[in-house]
Order: C-alpha cells, then sequence, then structure tokens
C-alpha cells in the first residue's frame, strides 16, 4: 500500500457522484470545478459549470458564473479551488495543449502544492471514465494520479490532527483576547490612560484591514479571457 497521498486525487462520494451526474452524464464537453481544504487536499466539493459555453470538442469555462463561487466557497467552508475539471470525446484521455497551456497560465499566479486537472470520458459518449493529473507546487510538469474515492467524513491522520491544534490555538488567543479586554476596561477606568485605549483600537482596525488584505489575496480569481480547454 502506498503511504505518499501525493500522487493521489483523493474525492469524497458526494464530489464524485456529483462529477458523474453531471459530466459523465452528458456528452463531452462539460466541466466543473473541484474544491477543498488545502490542509488535506481532498476534494470535498463538486461545482458544476452549469452556463459554460461548450462544444463537442471545446468547453470554455464561464469566469462569471466561477469567481463569486471560488470567494463564497472560501468565506463559507474555508474551501480553496483545488482543481478544474472536463471532459473529453472519447478515448481523449489526457489534457490538450490548449488544456496545458491554459492550466500552465493559471499556474504562475495560483500557487497550490496541489492541483487537480482530471479529463474525463463521459457515459453517453460510450462510457464514464476519469483520468486524474495533478500539478505539484503550481510547476507545469503534469503528473498522473491515482484516484481514490474516500466517504465524505474522511479525514487522513495529518487533518484529524490539525483542528484540536488549531482549537488550543485558538483557546489560547481567546484566552489572551479576554485578558487583554479586561486590561482595557482598566485602561479606561483611567482618564489619563485612555490614549492607550485608542491607540490600541487603531492597531486593532490596521490589523483587521491587514487581514482583510491577506483574505482578498489568497481568493484567487480565474483569467476572465475566455479559455478553451
Ligand atoms: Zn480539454
Amino acid at each position: 500500500m502506498k503511504k505518499d497521498t501525493k500522487s493521489e486525487m483523493i474525492i469524497t462520494e458526494d464530489a464524485f457522484n456529483g462529477i458523474i451526474n453531471f459530466i459523465g452524464a452528458h456528452k463531452a464537453e462539460r466541466g466543473g470545478f473541484l474544491f477543498g481544504s488545502e490542509e488535506d487536499h481532498i476534494i470535498r466539493k463538486f461545482v458544476s459549470d452549469v452556463n459554460a459555453k461548450t462544444s463537442r470538442s471545446t468547453y470554455t469555462i464561464d469566469t462569471d458564473y466561477i469567481n463569486p463561487k471560488i470567494k463564497e466557497e472560501w468565506n463559507t467552508n474555508g474551501y480553496s479551488l483545488l482543481g478544474i475539471i472536463h471532459s473529453h470525446p472519447h478515448g481523449s484521455k489526457s489534457p490538450s495543449a490548449p488544456d496545458m497551456s491554459y492550466f500552465s497560465d493559471l499556474l504562475t499566479y495560483v500557487k497550490r502544492e496541489r492541483f487537480f486537472v482530471p479529463i474525463a470520458n463521459t457515459a453517453p459518449d460510450g462510457g464514464f471514465k476519469l483520468y486524474p493529473y495533478v500539478f505539484h507546487d503550481s510547476k507545469p510538469e503534469l503528473l498522473p494520479a491515482e484516484l481514490k474515492v474516500v466517504g465524505n467524513d474522511y479525514q487522513i491522520e495529518k487533518s484529524i490532527n490539525k483542528p484540536d491544534h488549531e482549537k488550543s490555538k485558538k483557546k489560547k488567543k481567546a484566552h489572551k483576547k479576554r485578558k487583554k479586554r479586561l486590561k482595557k476596561k482598566k485602561h479606561s477606568r483611567s482618564k489619563r490612560k485612555e490614549t492607550d485605549t485608542l491607540k490600541s483600537l487603531l492597531l486593532l482596525l490596521i490589523r483587521t484591514f491587514i487581514l482583510k488584505m491577506f483574505f482578498h489575496l489568497i481568493i484567487i480569481t480565474l483569467p476572465q479571457i475566455p479559455y478553451k480547454l
């Protein structure tokens, strides 16, 4: 058994079924997006590109639809875009030259430890089949991956430990905040310390602003140019 998950494309049942029910059920070409946490790179959600322009040999990403979705997934689930899937006519198993040029363009500004770009063949075209591929560390080298469909609650060890760690971090932070708040109360009692409170409020504002900027930066948007995959 392989221990290294780097060459695996791990996807939950729900996300996998979503692919089958949309991409797999239509003739090529169709496309959609793969979402999950960058902590474990498990694909947990499939979003179909329902209104994309498609033909028998092209699929054009509907960026007006997906870019707000990317933001929404980040804000509601903490999910990042982990990949893009689309179907090819039967027998075409790997990304085409235009696919590759789009992906390598994308990877120049989307920094991902892993970015999945599976190709699907569909049921109406002669049988559903998924060919997983992955880019590592945003390098333009395409590697075949091994498909692993897991239960919706599946966690890899690393991700089981993380939440506890995060929790204790949060607890510590909350404790610190409480301490700070108490300190602030004391300060406000004394008029002499009013300026300190103002200063810390200002710092808080600046910190919030920086945090917002940071989040804004890490939410990627796909190029608006209608690329054909
Ligand atoms: Zn393609």
